[in-house]
């Protein structure tokens, strides 16, 4: 379906989600299971099994067939439904068509820089968001799209030519190493890290650091290597943080020496800008 994409929630005031102030849109479903995500109820698609619906505390879900409706206007936001989902998914989803997205962003678009889509996977919408974006450049927006790399740009040449850049996420060099931490290899992460650099459609590489976990010196050095040529591509390290990750993991978030390390090491290796979050 590309006249409508699912739509996990809207940011109208983002300033972590790329260049400026930005609206984010978050899209649902994701063809990485992360073990270290912060928002696992974005993985997959709602199966109806109706458990959140008796988990609700003031009614706010119900069943209408074998699909669960969500009434956002009793809603408390208490996330119960997140929290007894054992299908890493969420009720609170909405299939939204350009039009809706663009009318719930009206308030914010006088103020913001542009518009970041992200998940969830955003990709899995690619003909959808490529409408989208067309419409958010007619508007004197920007467009990007924040990603974890494992659908092939090259094979969405709609949303390729409509985003203006990508912030790619580079999880793990090691093939092995990215599959036990996402269930999936790394081929098209780095394929997309080095077609999106030749076409001038990256805006930021992110890798998240785990000591004794993920090959961190590895990536950072052989991402930093890819980086060299291109100074306007920022990579981003970022700190573990066990916030929200479910079930929780028996890893350490890494020390600020070890990030200042990993910071020189991509400088070592070419990264133009390096920064920590
Ligand atoms: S959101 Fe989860 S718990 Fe609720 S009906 Fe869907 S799959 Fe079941
Ligand atoms: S967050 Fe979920 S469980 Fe809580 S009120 Fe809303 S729909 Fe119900
Ligand atoms: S790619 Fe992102 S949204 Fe998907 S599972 Fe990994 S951390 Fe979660």
């Amino acid at each position: 379906m590309c006249d409508r994409g699912l739509v996990n929630r809207i940011i109208p005031f983002s300033c972590v989600d790329g260049p400026g102030n930005r609206s984010a849109v978050f899209f649902q479903g994701c063809d990485f299971h992360c073990r270290y995500c912060h928002n696992p109820e974005t993985q997959n698609l709602c199966i109806g099994c109706g458990r959140c619906v008796k988990e609700c505390p003031v009614g706010a879900l119900s069943m209408d067939g074998d699909q669960v409706r969500w009434d956002s206007e009793i809603c408390c936001g208490c996330d119960t439904c997140l929290k007894v989902c054992t299908n890493s998914s969420s009720p609170k989803v909405r299939w939204m068509s350009v039009d809706e997205i663009l009318k719930e962003l009206d308030h914010a678009l006088p103020f913001i820089t542009g518009v970041t889509v992200s998940g969830g996977e955003c990709t899995r919408y690619d003909r959808f968001i490529a409408r989208l974006f067309d419409r958010v450049h007619q508007l004197g927006k920007t467009a990007f799209c924040d990603t974890n790399g494992q659908r092939l740009f090259g094979q969405m040449p709609e949303l390729t030519a409509a985003m203006d850049k990508a912030m790619l996420d580079v999880k793990a060099w090691d093939p092995d190493i990215h599959r036990r931490l996402t269930g999936q290899g790394n081929e098209a992460v780095l394929k997309n890290l080095d077609d999106l650099l030749k076409l001038g459609k990256l805006y930021e590489v992110r890798t998240v650091v785990i000591p004794d976990y993920l090959d961190n010196e590895e990536t950072v050095r052989q991402v930093s290597r890819k980086l060299t040529a291109f100074s306007g591509v920022r990579y981003k390290l970022i700190k573990y943080r066990p916030w929200g990750v479910r079930p929780p993991m028996k890893v350490q978030s890494p020390t600020e020496g070890y990030m200042k390390d990993l910071m020189a090491l991509a400088y070592e290796n070419g990264a133009p800008e390096v920064v920590i979050t």
